[in-house]
């Protein structure tokens, strides 16, 4: 069995790699270790090899981690669906969100962000698949939603972020990575981010500029529970 230290290890030679067949240069992709549905103790086994970037989708879950890692100077990014009576917490205990569509939730992010703290790092979420039931805002919504995240005080309008339909194709996967990114450039607000890329296809990711990979599975090992 692998341990989180060798799967670490491993993601980081496929980060390279990915990055040298585009000339891009790896340290600039950053790696977000998603851990839901993994204890706490995962999450320190990562921090222990490396990791200080941590995901998490479900609100009392995250909380509850964080509150057995005090000690450990983590960065926590919240990337799951997001409902309005969560905001608060939210914005009090993350230091980045990458799922945002909405722009009601931006607004009560902004609103709930403590004063002492940081404006709290943001990424849209968009929908490129074009399927009706993911979330993420449209493409024709995204220039609207971005200019007014944008103007508000407790946030730091960041970049995209997406999780296209699975699928095994590498063509197909580029084609949709290649979406936000061009997404992104059309928006002209000089936003450095790009969250895309999971554990089955980082590589497209990074060939289209992606500059945080979120991945679960390839470093912490199948999820015995939640979605996939
Ligand atoms: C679960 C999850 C991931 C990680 O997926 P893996 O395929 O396990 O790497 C990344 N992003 C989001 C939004 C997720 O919900």
């Amino acid at each position: 069995m692998s341990t989180i230290a060798d799967n670490l290890g491993a993601l980081a030679a496929r980060i390279d790699h990915a990055a040298q067949a585009c000339a891009r240069d790896p340290a600039s992709i950053q790696l977000l270790a998603v851990s839901k549905t993994k204890p706490a103790a995962a999450v320190r086994e990562a921090y222990a090899a490396g990791v200080r970037d941590v995901g998490e989708n479900y609100l009392q879950e995250a909380l509850a981690k964080q509150e057995e890692l005090t000690d450990l100077p983590l960065s926590w990014h919240f990337i799951g669906p997001i409902q309005s009576n969560k905001t608060r917490a939210i914005a009090e205990h993350f230091d980045w969100v990458h799922s945002v569509d909405r722009l009601k939730i931006a607004q009560r992010l902004s609103e709930q962000r403590p004063a002492q703290l940081p404006p709290l790092n943001i990424c849209l979420q968009v929908n490129v698949s074009g399927e009706d039931s993911k979330s993420g805002c449209s493409a024709a919504e995204l220039p609207a939603l971005a200019a007014a995240v944008a103007a508000l005080p407790g946030l730091r309008l960041r970049g995209l972020m997406a999780i296209p339909e699975p699928s095994d194709d590498r063509a197909t996967q580029e084609a949709a990575f290649a979406r936000l990114r061009e997404l992104q450039e059309q928006l002209g607000l000089g936003l450095d981010t790009l969250s895309m890329g999971m554990s089955h296809d980082l590589e497209a990711a990074i060939a289209q500029g992606a500059t945080w990979v979120r991945i679960g599975t390839a470093l912490f090992g199948a999820r015995d529970y939640g979605p996939a």
